[in-house]
């Protein structure tokens, strides 16, 4: 064998340099691959929500020393508060600015002796460092001037921050409980004027993207409905008949599962509040967010700070559609989906309501009522009743609440039976994506007979009255519980 040139080619250096074509192909290919997913924020470690630790991947073992990696070099005090510069900084504000409006104790004009006890000890024994503050305060002085120039360039980033600190700031719950009318409280802590976007798809856009960032799996706009919104009683204001205020204009819907492991062991080893909790969070975030902006804001929360019925408002926003157990079933999240929303008077796009086929499915399936514990759920062939004008599925809900309070648990009350038996709430692995993507294109329903008769061979379920204590029932549980929330597995129990 000959090269181009002539030169002629043998065994062995056909392997040598097909060998180092081969590694340099691999080595392109790997850097290739870590470019393209260090570019794709979803391979960033650490955003994944991995309840079962995946993201600490890093085998540590093989690393693991029998000593501190610090250095121990002389004898050891343990660190004072001062040391700290947001408790000297804050002690020095606290001189300079006293909260109860008196006249300053120390001004930048003064030295190190003029502190108080403790503070002047600490700035003797750290020369420069009183005059480092000085400096620092000063420069914090000049870019308060400076932010008009720059406000505009970071006036999302600045949003974005303050709605991530206001959190921390809160005496109480985040977010706070609405006071007075929307016409106020929407409007409180507004500081600017709306800024123009530049177009409300713009907006839409936008907006949905910041409520991913802070954790929401799905989110859809909705126009507000004044049929949706609850008569009787407004947040803020209390007891009173009221009519759709005019800046409730579209709501931002927010929409998380439960964390699947836990839902699936129902009742009781599931709770409610994991995924509320989150959504308070999101949702109130949310809230400053779009103040920060300028534009008026109410979230709308779990476990019951609502204005308005979350299931059709999620409907109007595409999120999916209300099945037979009368909770929204979302394409991605099956009946896991728990949601909020914040209703808002900036400019946005609205989605559009989806049929994916679940009333057809629910027609058929009825797994939900079979396996409802109170027998809230209907599991008639014939339509469901109209509700305040709609046709639609409703659960007896005086007869969940007592399940709720009869299962074998404390806190936090409830079931969700019906929510972790619901052949939609699969974890999203490709079996069931492909399932719920063909069925959704299937108009004949042949598709989901067929699963639904797989469902109920594959998957077995213990019946509605196993899952009362007893005598009536037998504690069960639609799946095993995951270890971790097995308190045997981690205490000596008697
Ligand atoms: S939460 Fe339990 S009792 Fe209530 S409707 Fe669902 S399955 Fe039935
Ligand atoms: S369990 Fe079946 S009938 Fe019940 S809501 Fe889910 S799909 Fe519909």
């Amino acid at each position: 064998m000959a090269d181009r040139s002539g030169k002629k080619f043998n065994r062995r250096d056909f392997i040598k340099y097909s060998g180092l074509a081969g590694a340099a192909l691999s080595l392109g290919g790997i850097a290739g691959a870590g470019y393209l997913s260090g570019r794709n924020k979803a391979t960033h470690t650490g955003w994944g929500r991995d309840a079962y630790g995946g993201n600490q991947y890093f085998n540590r073992a093989a690393f693991r020393v029998h000593r501190p990696t610090y250095q121990k070099v002389g004898p050891v005090r343990r660190i004072t508060y001062l040391e700290n510069i947001f408790n000297r900084n804050g002690e020095l504000y606290r001189l300079m600015f006293p909260r109860d409006g008196s006249s300053p104790q120390w001004t930048l004009k003064q030295g190190v002796s003029d502190l108080p006890g403790p503070l002047r000890d600490y700035y003797q024994s750290h020369p420069g460092s009183l005059q480092e503050f000085k400096k620092a305060f000063r420069r914090g002085q000049q870019q308060k001037k400076n932010w008009k120039k720059y406000k505009t360039r970071y006036l999302l980033a600045s949003a974005w921050s303050a709605a991530h600190e206001s959190p921390l700031h809160g005496k109480g719950a985040f977010p706070s409980e609405p006071e007075g009318p929307p016409e106020e409280s929407d409007f409180k802590g507004i500081t600017t004027e709306a800024y123009s976007l530049k177009s409300p798809g713009h907006g839409s856009r936008l907006i949905k993207k910041i409520a991913h960032t802070f954790g929401a799996t799905l989110v859809g706009i909705a126009p507000v409905r004044e049929q949706w919104v609850y008569q009787g009683y407004l947040r803020g204001v209390g007891k009173t008949q009221f009519n759709k205020p005019p800046h409730w204009k579209h709501a931002v819907v927010v929409a998380i599962p439960h964390e699947w492991d836990s839902l699936y062991a129902n009742p009781v080893y599931g709770t409610s509040y994991d995924a509320y909790s989150m959504l308070n969070f999101i949702a109130g975030k949310l809230e400053v967010f779009l103040k920060h902006l300028g534009y008026a804001a109410r979230p709308h929360v779990p476990p019951t700070d609502y204005d308005i019925a979350m299931p059709p408002l999620a409907i109007d926003a595409g999120l999916g559609e209300q099945g037979r157990h009368g909770i929204l079933i979302t394409p991605e999240l099956g009946a896991n989906t728990r949601l909020a929303a914040v209703t808002t008077n900036m400019p946005l796009e609205e989605d559009h309501p989806i049929d994916f086929g679940v009333a057809e499915f629910c027609r058929k399936c009825k797994i939900c009522a079979d396996q409802c514990p109170s027998g809230a759920i209907s599991s008639a062939e014939k339509p469901p009743d109209v509700i305040r004008g709609y046709r639609r599925w409703a659960i007896n809900q005086d007869k969940c609440f007592t399940i709720w309070n009869t299962v074998a648990t404390q806190h936090p009350r409830g079931c969700r039976v019906c929510l972790a038996v619901c052949p939609y709430s699969r974890k999203n692995n490709w079996v069931h994506r492909l399932a719920k993507d063909v069925d959704a294109y299937d108009p004949t329903g042949t598709f989901s007979s067929a699963m639904l008769t797989m469902q109920k061979s594959f998957f077995s379920y213990p019946g509605g009255a196993q899952y009362l204590p007893p005598p009536n029932g037998t504690n069960a549980v639609y799946q095993k519980p995951p270890q971790w929330l097995k308190t045997e597995e981690w205490f000596n129990l008697d």
